[in-house]
């Protein structure tokens, strides 16, 4: 989960990290409040999760209260990068002498934590580190040691961070990672990390992202996550601890066990190619042992996605056998015609493995015009795309 700036802002902040005061607002009169608050020159800055907000024009100065009225009449509602702003971040102004780069992150091709600081910062890193690549640092962090001062101070020198600030880069990169570690974050990012012209080092930019996975570590982390911004089938599916991923095709996808699932992606695309390119709606594994309401939960979410024509179940029967397997979805069925939700779509379901035979003959008992039985993988695919395209 990434963060908005203002967030990261706070997050810093919790850690001791130097940053500046501000606030955020969804409307130039809250932005004029904010800068009337701070009672300083500040500057206004576009939330959006996506860099190089600088150079689209979504952070400018502003003098005076009026003033940050205007910029942010100017940049609420601008476009950047294909992210609307709905938010700017307010922060008091910082007279920039300098602008260094620091972050760490999850190096996942290295197995390993990795620290990037550069005294040229601003900005992009990727520019910087092609550019003049002997301006960037790169060491990897070993998770076991961490950042003590001494590496802190290892790292300063060999980024040839000038003799007036090392002692505060130094401290902001212990810092650092003390907050990288207690938030369990796989990013944190300054740039700038910036020094003013009396001298002192500041976190002018934050950028952070979460890592979701160490999400019941942290219950304070479910405040940060934007709900607008979430597909709303994802953010249904997530309130039910379903693991679906909305994709933009026809065919519903319905599956145990995450491999299963992407290699179903993987059919039910190759055989829509042959009815006009059909293509999977969506990822949604139900899991190694679900019980006929989880069944139901997916088959709600699946069905209620207007854009889905046909669904493929595509079961292998292991913990919970197949004759589970098709009394789950009968059941569903049922429970969605309890719901109120009237199901009119074809369901194309395949079952392999445990109990196999016993799952295949209570589909067929059952009668459903609606469900139809297909024992191959490959054809269970063929079968849903035509229906899908058909249905389309
Ligand atoms: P990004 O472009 O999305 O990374 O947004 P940043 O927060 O990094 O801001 C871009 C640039 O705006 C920075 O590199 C600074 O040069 C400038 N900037 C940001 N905050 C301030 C500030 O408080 N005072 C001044 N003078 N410039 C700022
Ligand atoms: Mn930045």
């Amino acid at each position: 989960m990434d963060l908005y700036e203002y967030q990261g802002r706070d997050v810093f902040e919790k850690h001791g990290l130097p940053v500046l005061g501000g606030g955020v607002a969804a409307t130039p009169e809250e932005a004029r409040t904010i800068a009337e608050r701070l009672g300083k020159s500040v500057v206004v800055k576009a939330q959006v999760k996506v860099g190089g907000r600088g150079k689209a024009g979504g952070v400018k100065l502003a003098a005076t209260p009026d003033e940050a009225f205007d910029r942010a009449n100017d940049i609420l509602g601008m476009d950047i990068k294909g992210h609307t702003v709905h938010k700017v971040m307010l922060a008091e102004t910082a007279d920039i002498a300098d602008e260094y780069y620091f972050s760490y992150l999850l190096d996942r091709a290295n197995r390993t934590f990795l620290c990037i600081a550069s005294v040229a910062g601003g900005m992009e890193i990727e520019q910087v580190a092609h550019e003049t690549p002997d301006k960037v640092v790169k060491r990897p962090i070993d998770a076991t040691v961490g950042v003590t001062p001494e590496i802190a101070r290892e790292i300063v020198t060999a980024g040839q961070f000038p003799a007036e600030v090392a002692d505060q880069v130094a401290d902001i990169a212990v810092k650092l990672w003390q907050t990288f570690v207690a938030e369990d974050a796989t990013l944190v990012e300054v740039n700038p990390l910036a020094k003013t012209a009396e001298g002192k080092v500041l976190c002018l930019d934050a950028k952070v992202t979460m890592d979701e996975n160490a999400g019941f570590r942290h219950p304070d982390h479910e405040a940060l996550e934007d709900k607008s911004a979430v597909d709303p089938l994802e953010q249904a599916a997530k309130a039910k601890d379903l693991n679906y991923v909305k994709l933009d095709g026809e065919v519903g996808i319905i599956g145990n066990g995450a491999g299963l699932v992407m290699s179903t992606l993987d059919v039910v695309a190759y055989a829509g190619e042959e009815f006009g390119g059909v293509k999977p709606a969506n990822f949604l594994d139900i899991g190694g042992g679900a019980s006929a309401e989880v069944m139901a939960n997916g088959l709600e979410i699946v069905l209620s996605d207007p854009a889905v024509k046909s669904v493929f179940v595509n079961v292998f029967g292991g913990i919970t056998a197949c004759d589970a397997v098709a009394n789950g979805i009968l059941q569903a069925l049922a429970l969605l015609g309890e719901r109120g939700e009237s199901v009119t779509k074809p369901l194309v379901v395949r079952l392999d493995g445990n109990n196999a035979e016993a799952g295949r003959a209570i589909l067929d008992g059952a009668n459903n015009p609606l469900v139809e039985r297909v024992d191959t993988m490959d054809g269970a695919a063929k079968r849903a795309a035509e229906l899908a395209a058909v249905g389309a």
